[in-house]
């Protein structure tokens, strides 16, 4: 959890299923500690009593405390809306709260008044053959990214230095402007928000909290991937500055065109050129698949060039699931050009003895010619 959502629940020291009295003795006991009266001038104990003050404000009440539990600050930071009690007790809320951090506990581990961002996300394109998609791949891959700088451990401060209070916004984190009849209220330009400055910056990453570093990331390509396919690496992004979270790296796959094999989905095709004597008299072809088995595909007798013959399971796994799909084989009738005359002779002797019976499409086709021109 980042400081900048300091739990209700933890500022009063109770259990999320704390009954209401417990709630509220807790809070008696955090508004005495705290309470202005027993700690003239200290604007930390004051800050804190007006936190758990709006803490037990919202816990105290059912419906609130709902809210909180469903939507967290959100619930109350204004156009945050989910709240269902827009009024002015919860706009409010977030202010006081963002106001604590930085007296409460903002002096130790870099805690800002701004929402720490999360590192960005990134992409990283890998190309692997179908071979590959196919079995899955286990492999390394090195990025360079933006990561927490290990010097300062991503808090921009060098080592032995800390923060001070930033002096354009006295810590708030905010400057106002009167505009018309407005006031504006902005993030301080001075302190990007955070209410703190650095007193030194860090020599490494100069106050960054990030600095660029190769990155070996072990990668598990599973089998089946195909072109598109997303892979991600939870926090493998770029670091979040000041120590927020990492964002996601991913890895979008691209599959390489195959020699052999066209993919479609989990089918795997490819065209296979038999003789015209296979054709007419049938026989059974190997094919090697990409498992590394050889597939027997029977070509039954008298098939005609462009048939497709498809054999169930020998296809491409089946992405994150069971099973595979079909490797679909596209034959094609090849006509024999390199003849010798014994070869001819023979050919010849079997067109003698055609009665037209042999190839009744040729035969069909040439009827209709007849009857459509009256020959
Ligand atoms: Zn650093
Ligand atoms: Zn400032």
């Amino acid at each position: 959890m980042s400081a900048t959502e300091v739990d209700f629940y933890e500022l009063l020291g109770v259990s999320r299923d704390a009954d209401g009295a417990t709630v509220k003795s807790a809070y008696r006991k955090m508004a005495m500690k705290y309470h202005p009266d027993r700690n003239p001038g200290d604007e930390e104990a004051e800050a804190r009593f007006k936190a758990c003050s709006a803490a037990y404000e919202v816990l105290k009440d059912p419906q609130k405390r709902a809210a909180y539990d469903r939507y967290g600050h959100a619930a109350f930071q204004q156009g945050g809306g989910g709240g269902g009690h827009p009024g002015a007790d919860f706009s409010d809320l977030g202010d006081i709260f963002e106001t604590i951090f930085g007296s409460a506990f903002g002096g130790g581990g870099g805690a800002g008044r701004a929402r720490p961002r999360r590192g960005a996300d990134l992409r990283y394109d890998m190309q692997v053959s179908l071979e590959e998609a196919y079995h899955g791949k286990n492999t390394q891959i090195t990025v360079e990214v933006a990561a927490t700088c290990e010097t300062c451990e991503g808090s921009g401060a060098e080592p032995g230095t800390g923060r001070r209070r930033c002096d354009l916004c006295h810590g708030r984190g905010k400057v106002r402007a009167q505009q018309g009849l407005f006031v504006i209220e902005r993030p301080c330009p001075n302190c990007a928000g955070r209410g703190e400055v650095l007193e030194q910056a860090c020599s490494d990453c100069r106050g960054e909290g990030r600095v660029d570093k190769e990155q070996s990331l072990d990668i598990e390509i599973p089998p089946g991937v195909d072109n598109g396919t997303r892979i991600r690496l939870n926090g493998k992004g770029e670091a979040g500055p000041m120590g927020a979270p990492s964002g996601d790296l991913y890895i979008f796959v691209h599959v390489k065109d195959h020699s052999v094999f066209q993919r479609e989905g989990t089918a795997l095709f490819t065209r296979v050129p038999v003789s015209f004597t296979a054709a007419a008299l049938g026989e059974t072809i190997e094919i090697p698949g990409l498992d590394g088995e050889t597939h027997s595909i029977d070509i039954p007798a008298g098939i005609q060039s462009g048939k497709q013959l498809r054999k169930r399971g020998a296809g491409m796994p089946v992405l994150q699931g069971r099973g595979r799909g079909d490797l679909v084989v596209e034959v094609i009738v090849e006509t024999p050009t390199k003849l010798s005359s014994r070869q001819k002779d023979i050919l010849r002797e079997f067109r003698e003895t055609e009665t037209g019976d042999e190839c009744p499409e040729s035969r069909g086709f040439f009827d209709k010619l007849k009857t459509a021109f009256g020959a």
